[in-house]
């Protein structure tokens, strides 16, 4: 079932993207370094350079070049000293790597439900949470879509009660808070290079910090943790988890660009917004007086009002089309129709069936019945929506293309295809 205005309309020849690499040539420059040079290797000058740009674009003394972001995220979850069955605070609403590796050291990830504002995590929610779990010290929070969330209150609530905070920047590099960047504002930080994101190496993140200490222990568990000792001595359980100096050496030629990269993401963004405006829909939002978002995906949201029929399952989804309304699978299927690529919203990690046994804290209190009873179809709220911001933002959202090098014509086709869908 396809928006009026999609069957029209011819698909473009080169599948527009919600967010691919764009190299520019320095990239193939460094990598051939490496080569001619033949550090072909998890050493070298690209992985130097690449930490240095790094450390000085967020302001931060040190950055570890490591194979992921996930990686960075592991070394931080050590760090942080989370045991076999302790409990941590994560956001919600996230890529699921944001909280894996609390479960690679046997921690138990406990969700907090989102706000509306910034799409992250809820301080109030957060607080609720400490009343729940009193002996949580820990607390993982991205910045979901490039979106800064509520980085003070977070931190004051977690001052209150003696947590620290791992700092997911994988999809906010470059964007600022209070001036500040993302990306520093933890007591462990992790930054991704994966190909989808703002820059990219192809693979690859790093580890941020200011203790040199940690950045020590970092570089040593990720390189196996090798003891200094004439041969393979190891006191502690290592990890092959360093970045490549041929990865390095993309990174380092898409350092230059981000900013670039950045103008681009928000001007995607504010067209949208502009070409959008009247349809009972809004953009995924965040806070202009405090915050300035990297804008690396673009979303936008329908009013509760402007939905029709949709239900998803665990694996599969059906909506019934209605006139003057849509859902998101109406639009991502007319998108789609068109060669171009849009995605549902994260689906929030309470929802998943990897973690279905984890607690859920929102405003009111532990979700998680609620929860259970909505997956299993029991259970929605007020005029058939469901129950905790995360379910309703993934109900009612979704990304929209938002490729850097998408043409502002290709752009105006892709709004008129969602403007099709609401007539
Ligand atoms: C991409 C991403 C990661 C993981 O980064 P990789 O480099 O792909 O391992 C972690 N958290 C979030 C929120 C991400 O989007």
């Amino acid at each position: 079932m396809l928006g009026n205005e999609a069957k029209t309309i011819t698909p473009f020849e080169s599948k527009v993207w919600l967010s691919s690499p764009t190299m520019h040539g320095d990239e193939l420059k460094y990598v051939t370094e490496a080569y001619e040079t033949n550090w072909m290797s998890t050493v070298g000058k690209n992985i130097n350079e690449v930490e240095s740009l790094a450390a000085k674009k967020v302001g931060c003394k040190y950055a570890v070049a490591l194979s992921a972001g996930t990686a960075a995220l592991h070394m931080a979850v050590k760090l942080a000293g989370v045991k076999p069955g302790d409990k941590v605070f994560c956001s919600d609403m996230t890529f699921a790597a944001t909280v894996n590796p609390i479960t690679y050291e046997g921690g138990v990830p406990v969700f907090v439900d989102t706000e509306y504002d910034t799409w992250n995590m809820d301080p109030v929610a957060l607080e609720r949470a400490f009343e729940l779990y009193p002996d949580v010290r820990l607390i993982v929070a991205a910045h979901l879509y490039g979106t800064p969330g509520k980085i003070d209150e977070i931190k004051a609530v977690a001052d209150k009660h003696g947590a620290k905070i791992i700092e997911d920047a994988a999809e906010s590099l470059g964007a600022s808070y209070k001036g500040k960047q993302t990306g520093t504002f933890g007591d462990f930080n992790a930054i991704s290079f994966n190909g989808n994101k703002i820059i990219t190496g192809s693979a690859g993140g790093m580890f941020l910090t200011d203790s040199e200490e940690d950045a020590n222990k970092v570089r040593k568990w990720s390189t196996q943790a090798r003891e200094n000792a004439p041969w393979y001595q190891h006191e502690e359980v290592g990890y092959n988890y360093r970045m490549s100096n041929v990865i390095a050496g993309v990174v380092r030629g898409q350092f230059p660009y981000l900013e670039e990269h950045i103008a681009q993401k928000k001007a995607i963004y504010e067209r949208y917004r502009e070409g959008l405006k009247d349809l009972p829909v809004s953009m995924n939002p965040f806070d202009a007086a405090n915050s300035v978002p990297n804008f690396w995906l673009s979303c936008m949201i329908i009013e509760p009002d402007a939905m029709c029929r949709q239900v998803r399952g665990e694996q599969e989804v059906l909506f019934i089309p209605e006139h003057g309304k849509s859902c998101p699978t109406e639009i991502l299927d007319a998108i789609a129709s068109i060669n171009a690529e849009g995605r549902p919203i994260w689906k929030p990690m309470h929802m998943q069936p990897i973690y279905r046994m984890n607690g859920f804290v929102t405003r009111e209190g532990n979700g998680r019945a609620k929860t259970n009873a909505y997956i299993s179809g029991g259970a929605v709220g007020q005029d058939g929506r469901p129950l905790d911001v995360g379910m309703d933002i993934f109900h009612r959202g979704l990304c929209l293309p938002s490729d850097n090098k998408m043409t502002a014509e290709q752009q105006d086709v892709i709004i008129r295809v969602i403007r099709g869908c609401f007539e």
